[in-house]
Formats: C-alpha cells, sequence, structure tokens
C-alpha cells in the first residue's frame, strides 16, 4: 500500500494542495497550519467517515464543496480514489473513475490512524473501544462491514418497535422474528470480534513485550456484554436468541436493545492488572503505540500489505529512544507513514523522509 499523490481542494484550510508522497512523510510547522488536517484527508478517504466531524464541517469554510483525490499502489496496481463532499448533495465517492457506494470504500485504501487521542482509548467509553475493533475489522473484511451494518440497521429496526409497542401502537407478536434475525447478525458480528481480538492478543503481546524491554506483558480481554463470566456458549445465535426473547418486557420498558455486540467491551490488562486503573502515562503510552502497530500488523496479514500509517503529534509523546525505535522500524518495514510534528528536531539526521513544511493551508 503506497500512496504516491494526493490533491486537495477546499478541503479543512486546504484551498488546492498538490503532494507527491515518499515512503516516510514528515509534515512540520506550527500549531493550526493543517498538519492534521492532511492526515484526516487521508483517514477520510480510508473509511468514508471523520471521527471527530460530519463531513459537511471538512469543506473549507466559504466553499461549497471539497475534493479529495489520491492516487494510489496496491498489490502493484495503480488506482485512484476521488472522494467529493458537497454541502448540496452528500458524499461522491469514485474508485479507478467509477463510482461506488459508500460501503464498499471501506478497505479499498487502508489506513491506520495515532494520535495522542488515542490514550483515552483505555480511559474513554466502551464506544471509543468498539469503534477501534469495528475500524480495525471492517478495513481488512468486507463482509465484517456489510454485517455490522445490517446489525445495526436491524438494531434500529427493533428499538424503534419496541418503542411503539410501549406506546402500543404495535403488537409484541413482531418481536421474536426480529429477534431471530438480530440474533443472526449479532452472532456473526461477535464471532468475527472474537476471532480477530484472540489474534490481536497474540500480537499486541510480542509489540508490547519488545517496546517495554521485556517488562510489561499486554493482554486484551473481549467482554460480552450479558455473559457475566459465563463460558462462551457453543451457539451463539442461539444464545442470543434466548436471551433477547427473555428480555423483551424489559427492552420494551426501556424502549432499547439490552443485549447484543453494540455493548460489548474490551479490557486491557498490564502483567495481569487492569489497566485503566494502573498503568502509568508512560505505559498507556506505550501501549496505545504497541496497539495501533498491532493493528498494522494485523491488516498485513489480513490484506498482504501494511496499511498507510498516520501519525498525528505522537512523537513529543515518546521519549527519545522510543522515537528512534519507531522511525528505524517503520524504515526498516517499508511501512508508508504520514508523521505530523511542530519541531524537525524529533526527527534523527539519518531517517531517509520527505520534509513538507507547512504553514497557513499550504506547503512551502
Ligand atoms: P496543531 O499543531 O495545533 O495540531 P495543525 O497544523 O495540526 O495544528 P489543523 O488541525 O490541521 O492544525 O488545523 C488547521 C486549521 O484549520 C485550524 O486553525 C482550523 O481552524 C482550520 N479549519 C478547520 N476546519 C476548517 C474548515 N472547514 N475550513 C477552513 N479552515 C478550517
Ligand atoms: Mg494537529
Amino acid at each position: 500500500m503506497n500512496i504516491s499523490h494526493l490533491s486537495l481542494s477546499d478541503f479543512r484550510n486546504f484551498h488546492d494542495l498538490h503532494l507527491d508522497l515518499a515512503p516516510i512523510n514528515i509534515f512540520i510547522g506550527l500549531n493550526a497550519q493543517g498538519k492534521s488536517n492532511i492526515l484526516e484527508a487521508v483517514h477520510f478517504a480510508s473509511l468514508g467517515s471523520s471521527r471527530a466531524s460530519h463531513f459537511s464541517d471538512l469543506i473549507r469554510w466559504g466553499s461549497s464543496s471539497a475534493l479529495i483525490r489520491i492516487a494510489f499502489l496496491r498489490a502493484a496496481v495503480s488506482h485512484s480514489l476521488a472522494i467529493s463532499l458537497s454541502l448540496s448533495t452528500s458524499r461522491r465517492f469514485l474508485l479507478d473513475s467509477s463510482p461506488i457506494p459508500f460501503r464498499s470504500l471501506i478497505g479499498r485504501l487502508p489506513s491506520v490512524f495515532f494520535s495522542p487521542d488515542h490514550l483515552f482509548l483505555f480511559k474513554g467509553s466502551p464506544a471509543a473501544r468498539r469503534k477501534f475493533l469495528d475500524a480495525a475489522i471492517s478495513q481488512s473484511s468486507a463482509f465484517y462491514f456489510s454485517d455490522l451494518l445490517t446489525f445495526h440497521r436491524l438494531l434500529s429496526h427493533r428499538n424503534s418497535l419496541l418503542r411503539l409497542i410501549r406506546e402500543r401502537a404495535a403488537d409484541t407478536a413482531a418481536l421474536p422474528l426480529w429477534n431471530e434475525q438480530l440474533a443472526q447478525t449479532a452472532a456473526k458480528v461477535l464471532a468475527k470480534r472474537l476471532d480477530v481480538v484472540e489474534k490481536l492478543n497474540a500480537v499486541a503481546r510480542d509489540v508490547q513485550r519488545e517496546i517495554s524491554m521485556q517488562a510489561e506483558e499486554l493482554s486484551i480481554s473481549y467482554e460480552v456484554h450479558g455473559l457475566k463470566g459465563a463460558n462462551l456458549p457453543e451457539d451463539l445465535a442461539g444464545w442470543y436468541y434466548e436471551n433477547l426473547n427473555a428480555r423483551n418486557f424489559s427492552d420494551v420498558q426501556r424502549g432499547a436493545t439490552s443485549l447484543g455486540p453494540h455493548l460489548d467491551d474490551l479490557q486491557f490488562f498490564l502483567n495481569g492488572r487492569e489497566l485503566r486503573k494502573y498503568a502509568s502515562q508512560g505505559q498507556i503510552r506505550t501501549t496505545a503505540l504497541a496497539l495501533k502497530l498491532s493493528e498494522i500488523q494485523l491488516l498485513k496479514s489480513a490484506t498482504g500489505e501494511y496499511p498507510v500509517l498516520l501519525l498525528d503529534d505522537v512523537m513529543s509523546e515518546l521519549d527519545a529512544t522510543r522515537r528512534a525505535q519507531l522511525l528505524e522500524f517503520l524504515q526498516r518495514e517499508q511501512i508508508q507513514t504520514l508523521i505530523t510534528a511542530t519541531e524537525e528536531s524529533y526527527f534523527p539526521k539519518t531517517l531517509i523522509g520527505q520534509i513538507f513544511k507547512v504553514e497557513g493551508g499550504r506547503i512551502l
């Protein structure tokens, strides 16, 4: 996976940007110049959505549309991806000049994003952890992404029905049918997540050991909501179906579905202790980095190629040794990387990379 060219028109604070990218790309500039916006454009092209914003926020203020164009090489074949955003219509995606729907965008141009925001992954809400997992899996499995979209569609149908029943505008007789469909899809989503977390565990343990000089053992456990420490049932769909039916009455009261992978969580342990409660700031940083590097490895083993790595502002978070180690690893493994930083001094002279100076929405 290698991006050769990136163009932005009226995206965030860029009016017109054309960049030829190298394997390692370093964006240097003062605060608020547009460094993160460049990374956001690439990540948006990967997922078709943005973590923080509605897509209309991505259009340059005063403009009515924005365009991201990316030329990339994947499995030795050149491709082009164009994404247009407009205030009046919605997002449009063109792959090799042909329109593709949103649901088939993800996975075309895999990327992994890492910023200091990810440090909240451990302490923040379960939603952030599910999102991390879903993005990682969806970029390597179109089936998973499709199942996930179906699951969320069915879930919102069931939730609407629950509320209608509560208002006596619908009958409970319809529930088992929805429960059945929801259970089937929930089981598929869960099975894939469990499989990926098992793989992630193995990779992340090795990475963490390496970057902590053998001092730290990382383990990740997937918490199935509603299972309360019991063993995982063999027939996941059957288990969901039975338990959804059992919750019909209480779910109607609450107007929401109280069981399913939309409520599951991940737990992280360092040397057997819950990371969220006991880890130091430095350990949290190291673990977040280990997790992201593991995500890259997983994507590589699933797709055959490394994704593009987007490192936003993380150089200042790492000490000099870890910084050098990381950069050396990226160079050795030939992982195309876009890095932002405010200081050029974070980068060793020996690093072979392209440096771009970003100022006021332009590259100098
Ligand atoms: P820092 O070092 O502080 O992280 P940065 O160089 O990464 O800075 P960006 O986050 O890329 O900065 O943002 C640059 C500027 O883009 C911000 O000042 C922001 O106000 C501006 N900006 C954000 N959205 C838009 C938009 N839709 N149109 C025009 N400008 C925007
Ligand atoms: Mg920034």
